[in-house]
């Protein structure tokens, strides 16, 4: 058993319901859910976009395999009807953005999935919701607390 934490991200349509049903599929599809950040309001990150995004982050108990969960979450995604990939690092628009964040203490780098989540500790709207919900967990590879972290990033 891991405990997954997930970053959620939307900027597009009715994104309150969009972040509740990306929470539905992963209680259904994932495992249970241990925590749920608050929604947070954001600016575009890497593009610019007139629509904001909401961000959370959730905690969940899973029986799955990272790529197993990196498997569910795209499927998540494609149901929930998001429009367009990113390709290159170009970033735009989307219903549902779903980022496996941490995994337990699993470090691993394939084409498909990086973990720790590469970029996590250095944005804000990741960090934001984390802090909330995992301030003492500890960051495998940079070992410091997502407190930690966050706090360095807000300076
Ligand atoms: P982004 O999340 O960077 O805006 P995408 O959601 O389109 O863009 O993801 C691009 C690719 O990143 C995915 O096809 C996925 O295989 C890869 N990826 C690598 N590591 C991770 C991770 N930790 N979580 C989610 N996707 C990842
Ligand atoms: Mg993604």
């Amino acid at each position: 058993m891991f405990n997954v934490y997930l970053s959620l991200g939307t900027n597009l349509g009715d994104r309150q319901a969009n972040l509740q049903h990306a929470v539905a599929h992963i209680e259904k599809e994932i495992g249970r859910k241990v925590c749920l950040s608050a929604f947070y309001e954001t600016e575009p990150w890497g593009f610019t976009s007139p629509n904001a995004f909401l961000n959370a982050a959730m905690c969940v108990e899973t029986s799955l395999s990272p790529s197993e969960v990196l498997e569910a979450t795209q499927r998540i995604e494609k149901e929930i009807g998001r429009a367009h990939k990113s390709v290159n690092g170009q970033y735009a628009d989307r219903l549902i953005d779903i980022d496996l964040l941490l995994m337990g203490e699993v470090v691993m780098q394939t084409e498909r999935l990086t973990l720790p989540h590469p970029l996590m500790h250095r944005r804000l709207f990741v960090m934001e919701p984390m802090v909330e919900i995992a301030p003492t967990v500890v960051h495998p590879v940079l070992h410091k607390t997502i407190c930690e972290i966050y706090n360095t990033l807000k300076q």
